[in-house]
């Protein structure tokens, strides 16, 4: 069982912001921004790189839960915004075999990221 889905069990604890069938929206427990939230699949996909075409509609629900977490916090306009991030494998800082989208606001984020 991942890390992730024993907070989709409740067996960890988390700070929960949204839940629907398909996914969980969770705060990181080590924040990179003010806002710094967690969009996870409730059926597990290691990483997006390992996604399969049966897999097509919970990667579009990952999508639409990021925006209504966004809309939720108040943080879905033009001028304030917010980035979604997903790792895949160690170069890119994963660490967690259990597909995520990092959703990141409250403080200017420069690009490239590093
Ligand atoms: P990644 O490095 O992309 O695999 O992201 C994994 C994320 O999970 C990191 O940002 C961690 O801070 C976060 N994390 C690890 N354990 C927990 C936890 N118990 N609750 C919330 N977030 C966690």
């Amino acid at each position: 069982m991942t890390l992730f889905e024993r907070i989709i069990a409740r067996e960890i604890p988390a700070d929960i912001v949204y839940e629907d069938a398909d996914t969980l929206a969770f705060r990181d427990i080590t924040p990179q921004a003010p806002i710094h939230i967690l969009i996870v699949p409730k059926r597990v996909i290691p990483r997006v790189g390992e996604a399969l075409p049966d897999d097509q509609a919970q990667l579009g629900a990952l999508l639409l839960t990021a925006g209504a977490v966004a809309r939720q916090l108040g943080i879905c306009t033009t001028s304030q915004g917010f980035r979604l991030v997903i790792n895949h494998g160690k170069d890119a800082g994963e660490t967690v075999p259990h597909l995520h989208v990092h959703l990141l606001a409250g403080r200017p984020l420069s690009w490239p990221p590093g």
